[in-house]
């Protein structure tokens, strides 16, 4: 490889389910994240939670044992305010949502409410939707209004089920596909399998699709997404997807991933690798 054709690795990694389960760090997350560290390989955690900010992302990753700082965090309601500036520039947004989304948008300077009585009595132009644990009847309602008067229909990430602490509890997925079956209308999806969010992470970092490797346990949501936007996939069985169900999962998303790890250690030792080959 010469010296013009020359790729520097980048690396966009999932977090539920390829560094953690739960509060538990997965064998092998720290010294990967160490290693990128270590090999200057830019990377960022990019994550369909929009419930979160990024700064308790990075401490909750801290508190587990893995290297991380608020920079290096991209969640949905990011992903999502970015959008809504860049497609909505100054108009009222209405929010159903937790603090990491109400905090994506005050940072990217969007005047949002998410007081229903607000809602009823301006011009709402977007209404944005993540998982918002404190949903009433009533936002339900003001929101599907501002939808059916012409707002557009944002969501931060399509996923129906959360995995908690009670088992599966409902996730942002199901409320948006409760204003979608309220309003008939289709939401602009921000979160993985988007391309919205894997372009966000592609400008933040600055790099092609080409540079970077998407690394992640769910065929549905990561593999689909870095494949959508032109990345390189990495599969690990660390969370969804397993040796018994990947061929289910191949056939539903209809992506097949460029490469398939069982574990973390096993992909940390192809970054240096890849690193090595390229200098
Ligand atoms: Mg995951």
């Amino acid at each position: 490889m010469n010296k013009e054709t020359q790729q520097r690795l980048r690396a966009f990694i999932d977090l539920d389910g390829t560094l953690y389960h739960g509060s538990t760090m997965i064998e092998g997350a720290n010294e990967l994240i160490a290693t990128l560290n270590q090999l200057n390989v830019p990377y960022l955690f990019v994550t369909n939670n929009s419930s979160r900010t990024p700064e308790a992302v990075a401490k909750f990753l801290n508190s587990i044992g893995i290297d991380a700082r608020d920079d290096h965090v991209l969640t949905s309601a990011q992903a999502a305010a970015s959008y809504i500036q860049k497609h909505y520039t100054k108009q009222k947004v209405f929010v159903i949502g937790e603090e990491g989304l109400q905090q994506a948008l005050s940072d990217s300077g969007a005047n949002w409410t998410d007081c229903v009585e607000e809602a009823w009595t301006t011009d709402i132009g977007v209404v944005v939707q993540g998982i918002d644990r404190q949903l009433s009847y009533a936002k339900l309602e003001a929101a599907s209004a501002a939808i059916l008067r012409g707002a557009a229909f944002v969501l931060t990430n399509p996923d129906l089920m959360l995995p908690s602490d009670k088992g599966i509890s409902p996730g942002a997925g199901t409320i948006g596909a409760a204003l979608q079956a309220a309003t008939g209308v289709d939401p602009v999806v921000i979160g993985k399998p988007s391309h919205i969010i894997m372009n966000a992470a592609l400008e933040r970092l600055g790099c092609s699709a080409e540079e970077a490797i998407v690394i992640g346990d769910n065929m549905l949501t990561d593999m689909k997404a870095g494949a959508q936007v032109g990345c390189r996939t990495a599969l690990v069985y660390t969370g969804v997807t397993t040796p018994n169900n990947f061929a289910s999962y191949k056939e539903k998303s209809g992506v097949i991933p460029d490469l398939v790890f069982h574990n973390l250690q096993e992909i940390r030792q192809w970054i240096i690798e890849e690193v090595s080959a390229t200098i």
